[in-house]
């Protein structure tokens, strides 16, 4: 990557995410996607039926123009991403979020879970002290309120 590419595009890991990340958050598949990390566009080679009328040719010309910003992959039928909060993330896309992600998550992983364990400690209290509200509340006598 030149250091033109890289003062245009965001990189936030060089390292690959790991299949285990694929499973676990991948459930889209596209032909075509913008990564909303990187502003890049990928897309698959091939078939121009399966895009809009024009859309196939428009990415190419687009790629030709702007080789960095358009990625053609000739490799896969379809582009795997996944989405956090509204961002779209494509899992393979050469920014590395995906991979940043993923370590994120392993580097963090003992305040993760200690968060996740406090915050269901509390969402269970919550609910029992809501729970012995309700129980303590006199019988309902179908004649409105009382
Ligand atoms: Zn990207």
């Amino acid at each position: 990557m030149t250091d033109e590419v890289q003062e245009r595009f965001p990189q936030f890991s060089s390292e690959k995410p790991s299949e285990e990340l694929y499973l676990a958050f991948c459930h889209s598949a596209s032909i075509a996607i913008d990564c909303d990390m990187c502003g890049r566009t990928h897309f698959v080679s091939g078939n121009e039926a399966d895009y809009d009328e024009g859309e196939y040719q428009k990415l190419l010309e687009n790629k030709t123009t702007n080789p960095d910003k358009y990625i053609e992959h000739n490799d896969v039928d379809s582009i795997r991403w996944f989405r956090l909060g509204d961002d779209q993330i494509v899992f393979d896309c050469p920014c590395g979020f995906a991979a940043y992600f993923e370590n994120i998550m392993i580097n963090y992983r003992n305040s993760i879970i200690k968060y996740l364990k406090a915050k269901s400690d509390a969402n269970l209290a919550n609910a029992k002290d809501f729970a012995k509200k309700i129980t303590e509340l006199p019988e309902y006598d179908g004649q409105g309120t009382s």
